[in-house]
């Protein structure tokens, strides 16, 4: 499982922090934030403490549609997110909605959320109770889909190995110094960001990023103005929000270390690693 933690994600620190033991917890609840699954940790913890005036985000954990799991409050920590059990449950959100039809929760995300389940019953020494946050609450929340998977006993898919296929060539080497990558133009000398089109190897630092970027095209990376990535402003080799989700996207893909940062490591990843 690819966990990020509070500092990954930028959380900010708590207003306070009341510990609850693990012999405490009798529940695990289960809940989505019904609403576009490019929600991130960051956008719901600033709705939750500067909206809703709490101390920190509500859930003790959350996952997305990649089954990428994020540390909310904790295992140990009293959450926000079920009115009355708090205490007695770790609740766990989808990141994410219900549409009628679609299978919104899928594979990776069922098999995070079962994941935490595992361990939550590991570390408190008993089986929790399965709850969906409907069965406590006035709510729809979490949905029709999760809701009848968690009463279903959480089944996970075995995963089914994908074919992969070489990467697309040939390789480009990195175009920066060392200790130079790929980052926000506010950020220090070494943060590339092509907003001052600085020189490297005889190319712009937009080209060597669209260069880059074209390669995860290339990958099968739905990628340009109006696709899955680069949606607003294109592979226009200018470091910006879109860059740093998609470069985050990748490096969760190939299990790297999640800053959204274009460093060596993440650029050979996409010219070396096979295509999953
Ligand atoms: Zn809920």
């Amino acid at each position: 499982m690819i966990i990020v933690s509070r500092d990954q994600w930028g959380a900010r620190a708590p207003r306070s922090v009341t510990k609850v033991p693990p012999s405490r917890r009798r529940r695990f609840v289960v809940h989505y934030s019904a609403a576009s699954p490019d929600q991130t940790p960051k956008s719901i913890q600033t709705y939750h403490m500067d909206g809703r005036g709490w101390a920190d985000i509500g859930y003790n954990w959350l996952v997305d549609e990649h089954g990428t799991i994020y540390e909310g409050r904790g295992w140990d920590v009293l959450g926000a997110h079920a009115a009355g059990h708090n205490t007695e449950s770790i609740g766990v959100c989808f990141i994410g909605r219900d549409r009628p039809g679609t299978v919104d929760a899928g594979p990776q995300a069922r098999a995070a959320v079962r994941w935490l389940y595992d361990q939550a019953c590991a570390r408190t020494g008993r089986t929790l109770t399965r709850t969906g946050h409907r069965d406590i609450g006035a709510t729809a929340c979490p949905g029709d889909e999760l809701h009848a998977w968690l009463h279903a006993g959480m089944p996970v898919d075995e995963p089914t190995p994908s074919p992969s296929r070489p990467a697309p060539g040939p390789a480009v080497p990195y175009p920066l110094p060392a200790g130079h990558y790929f980052g926000p133009a506010d950020g220090p000398d070494r943060s590339v960001s092509g907003r001052y089109r600085r020189r490297f190897g005889g190319r712009s630092d937009r080209t060597w990023l669209r260069t880059w970027a074209h390669q995860l095209a290339r990958r099968g990376w739905s990628i340009g103005t109006g696709r899955r990535w680069l949606t607003r402003h294109g592979n226009d080799g200018q470091y910006g929000p879109e860059y740093k989700a998609l470069i985050s996207a990748f490096q969760r893909d190939q299990g790297l270390r999640v800053d959204g940062l274009l460093g060596p490591d993440t650029w050979h990843a996409a010219y070396r690693n096979p295509v999953t």
